[in-house]
């Protein structure tokens, strides 16, 4: 299969490793949007969250385990956002599930973030 994260995984691709554990894998964001902007995701190619079922859910608990671990392991104290984008309205650009961790900075929220609703 031809998947960018598949290959990142398996050090075909290089990376820069922030955290890896059996089930994830943890990298700098290659085009950072914010002073903090990792990406995690699971070792086990899954397209995007809209392939989450019964059979490979844990794998999100995983993620979301390592998350909880690397804002330890890397000082992450003021908070940070978790986002997954799923689809071409959402701007997913790699198909392979994957999480940014962003912080380091104050981030909006809100419509403005989102684009127009009307
Ligand atoms: P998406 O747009 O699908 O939500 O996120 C894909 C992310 O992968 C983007 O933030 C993009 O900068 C990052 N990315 C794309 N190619 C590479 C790469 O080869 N290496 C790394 N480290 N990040 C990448
Ligand atoms: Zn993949």
């Amino acid at each position: 299969m031809d998947c960018l994260f598949c290959k990142i995984v398996k050090g075909e691709i290089p990376s820069t490793k922030v955290y890896e554990n059996e089930y994830v894998y943890c990298f700098k964001d290659i085009a950072p949007i914010a002073p903090i902007h990792y990406l995690i995701i699971p070792k086990t190619h899954i397209s995007g969250a809209d392939q989450i079922n019964g059979e490979n859910s844990h794998l999100v608990a995983k993620v979301f385990e390592a998350a909880a671990e690397i804002a330890k392991s890397e000082g992450i104290t003021d908070g940070f956002r978790i986002v997954t984008n799923c689809g071409d309205n959402a701007g997913q650009t790699v198909k392979h599930l994957h999480f940014h961790l962003l912080a380091g900075v104050k981030m909006g929220w809100g419509p403005e973030s989102l684009g127009k609703i009307d």
